[in-house]
């Protein structure tokens, strides 16, 4: 049996019939940039989201760029995130000019361990990223809880968690904005690169839609220097179609998960990343942590079974960071947990047949 990672192909067909005129319309009248079809999918997202203001622009990276800019963060800034999760969440902090400051993850969630915030924070610091990694919403109330007693921004990394809940608070609509990606891979994904950030803060959003336009405030008139940072017209469209189902899918994805769940907590040497009491996950990704993780994921891949490592090297030890003089050691649970980790096939359309293969494969190996 083959077992991909994730299937486009087949989501795309649940949309095509509808998308195609569409789409027709949108290159036969040439509207191809803002548009009815960008504020109806701002609008749309923003109700999904439990309100505000929604940005749509065009990746999850100037979502991030674009929050922490308008939030105030800036040069000889600190900002507190987590070394265990995708660079964008990183450069999107350097690239507004603020330094990143670590802390560590928790090893049942992989989510930020905010017992180790408070002890990270200067008088330079100015923001808290937490990453809903996996579609798992990070432990906001203390999060928020230490913000306010500090007077910090807490800007979302929600790029993975469309939908996801904590405490019946959706992912994104806790801190002063919410951060989004759209790549086509993420529970809500486009046809190519998307984003946007959702805000309560009127101000915040304005600042924003003048940022993903080259500063302008009406068109040439520009009161500072922006980006090329929209969302287009085809994105916005596809995006709307997809959002309709996407509770759909969220829920499928939830039910593979306890399905798999069901079956690993059984297995000896596997140890499945749990969902917190305080959260509804989305399962962005399924992951498990087992130790000879390269063994079995060789031998899934002989089965027939795709992989793949979220992700194989935390940011403290990137080339990229040398210049930071970390070493190893720093952030164990993250290092450890790198080592450890395998994310199995996961999207809304894998069947129970497919899901107990894999399960068998693991149970095959790890005997
Ligand atoms: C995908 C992702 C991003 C960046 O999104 P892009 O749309 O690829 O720019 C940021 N953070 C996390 C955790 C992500 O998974």
């Amino acid at each position: 049996m083959q077992v991909p990672f994730l299937d486009l192909k087949v989501q795309y067909r649940q949309i095509e019939a509808e998308l195609k005129p569409i789409l027709e319309d949108i290159m036969a009248n040439g509207a191809f940039i803002g548009g009815p079809q960008v504020s109806a999918f701002e609008e749309e997202f923003a109700a999904f989201c439990g309100g505000g203001h929604c940005v749509g622009l065009n990746s999850g990276t100037d979502a991030l760029r674009f929050a922490l800019m308008a939030a105030g963060v800036g040069p000889g800034e600190e900002v507190i995130t987590v070394p265990h999760t995708f660079i964008a969440t990183t450069e999107a902090i350097s690239q507004a000019g603020a330094v990143p400051v670590f802390v560590d993850i928790e090893p049942a969630t992989c989510t930020m361990d905010v017992a180790q915030i408070s002890r990270r924070i200067t008088s330079k610091t100015r923001a808290i990223v937490p990453v809903h990694l996996y579609g798992q919403p990070a432990d906001m109330d203390p999060i928020l809880e230490i913000a306010r007693k500090h007077q910090l921004a807490v800007i979302e990394d929600a790029c993975q968690a469309h939908g996801a809940l904590y405490k019946g608070r959706p992912a994104g609509s806790m801190g002063v904005a919410g951060c989004f990606s759209f790549y086509p891979g993420k529970n809500l994904g486009a046809f190519g690169d998307a984003g946007a950030v959702v805000t309560a803060d009127a101000n915040l959003a304005q600042t924003m839609r003048m940022l993903r336009e080259h500063g302008q405030s009406r068109k040439y008139y520009h009161d500072m220097e922006g980006y090329t940072g929209r969302l287009d017209a085809v994105q916005a469209a596809v995006l709307r179609l997809k959002l309709r189902r996407l509770a759909n899918w969220n829920r499928a994805r939830r039910e593979n998960a306890a399905r798999y769940t069901k079956h690993l907590a059984e297995v000896p040497g596997v140890t499945v990343v749990t969902e917190a009491e305080y959260a509804q996950a989305v399962y962005h990704l399924y992951v498990i942590l087992v130790d000879d993780r390269d063994g079995l994921q060789k031998f899934l891949n002989g089965k027939g079974v795709g992989t793949n490592l979220h992700y194989p090297l935390p940011l403290h030890l990137q080339k990229a960071y040398a210049h930071r003089g970390f070493k190893k050691g720093d952030f164990p649970v993250s290092e450890r947990t790198a080592e450890r980790l395998l994310s199995l096939p996961m999207f809304a359309e894998l069947t129970p047949p497919q899901i107990e293969y894999v399960v068998d494969c693991i149970k095959e190996y790890m005997k």
